[in-house]
């Protein structure tokens, strides 16, 4: 039977008011647009979307604000929320929030009918503006407001999340990978594989990153610390700028690996994989004797090389899987 590959797309539909932050927010993930060059983008009036891969192809559908959901010449609405994986919601905190919450439980009250498995994530945003204590009382508060709202629609079993979000730091980035995360089915094998490589390569914390979005589709499973992400989020782009230097060669000469010791003694390993994903890890292994040629260090990496391997083959097989499915 013909693969169909529109079912293997999870579509992520992003609404919000106007101004609340969507345009930005897509530019800045995944087109790498400076957060500050936000200012000068024009409101959007029509649908877009964004495509990525993981071991699944996601798309996120932003739909402008000024468009009403309800009218039917300009969208089928119904189609796309009976078709959608998760719905991210954007309120700009820094702003009166009310109208966007009154429009979100509108909005969840007609998507839950049509598809009651949608994953509803509430993105909490802008919140660079808001100093560390007025964060948490606006989260309380938007909590409260949407749980009393639903609590009116009779939709109290509803299952919703909420995250912290700014375009000026990496909590936007850490938000749409555990929304993304939520709609990859492989996820707890792909968590089981990661921490065998952790236990057997020594690693202190690895990511499989998208590596065009930062976006991390898995990792393994100890708690993610942002500034680990951090890291190895920003070892990509050094990789890809030493990529660029080899331009001109051929695609299958590029480097498919890079390692490289940080000043504070901690190794970064980058092993590019399939579909665009890269297996990014931080390790402080030879911290103690960071000579290059140490031989516990090259040991250590012709072991890691070898997990690594054997993980990439993993993937490879349950990419194919997930294909026939
Ligand atoms: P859209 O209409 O929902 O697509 O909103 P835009 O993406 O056009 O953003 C509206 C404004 O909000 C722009 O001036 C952005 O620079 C600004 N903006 C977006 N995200 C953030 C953020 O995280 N923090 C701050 N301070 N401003 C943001």
């Amino acid at each position: 039977e013909a693969i169909d590959s529109k079912d293997k797309k999870a579509t992520i539909l992003l609404m919000g008011l106007r101004r609340s932050g969507k345009s930005s927010i897509c530019k800045v993930v995944f087109h790498n647009m400076q957060p500050l060059d936000t200012l000068y983008l024009e409101s959007t009036s029509k649908p877009t979307t964004e495509t990525f891969t993981s071991l699944i192809d996601l798309a996120v559908m932003e739909l402008p604000g000024q468009l009403s959901l309800f009218e039917p010449s300009l969208y089928d609405s119904e189609k796309i929320f009976a078709s959608i994986g998760a719905l991210i919601y954007v309120i700009d905190s820094q702003d009166e929030y009310l109208s966007a919450l009154q429009n979100l439980a509108v909005i969840i009250n007609y998507a839950y009918k049509i598809n009651p498995k949608l994953h509803i994530e509430v993105l909490i945003h802008k919140i660079d503006g808001l100093s560390e204590d007025f964060r948490l009382d606006t989260q309380r508060d938007i909590m409260q407001r949407v749980g009393d709202d639903l609590l009116d629609y009779g939709l109290e079993g509803v299952q919703v999340s909420f995250y912290l979000t700014s375009i000026f730091d990496h909590s936007v980035y850490e938000a749409f990978s555990r929304i993304v995360q939520k709609l990859v089915v492989e996820l707890p094998q792909l968590e089981n594989l990661l921490d065998l490589v952790m236990q057997y390569s020594g690693f202190d914390k690895v990511f499989l990153f998208d590596v065009n979005s930062k976006i991390y589709v898995a990792t393994d499973s100890s708690p993610v610390d942002i500034q680990t992400y951090e890291v190895c989020a920003e070892f990509i782009d050094v990789t890809i700028d030493l990529d660029g230097l080899y331009e001109q060669s051929e695609e299958a000469s590029r480097p498919t690996k890079c390692v490289s010791r940080l000043q504070s003694g901690s190794v970064l390993y980058l092993h590019r994989m399939i579909r665009g994903l890269a297996l990014v890890a931080i390790s402080s292994f030879g911290k103690d004797d960071p000579r290059a040629e140490n031989p516990n260090v090259k040991n250590a990496i012709s072991i890691i090389d070898h997990n690594v391997n054997v993980f990439k083959k993993s993937l490879e097989t349950m990419w194919e899987g997930s294909r026939i499915r």
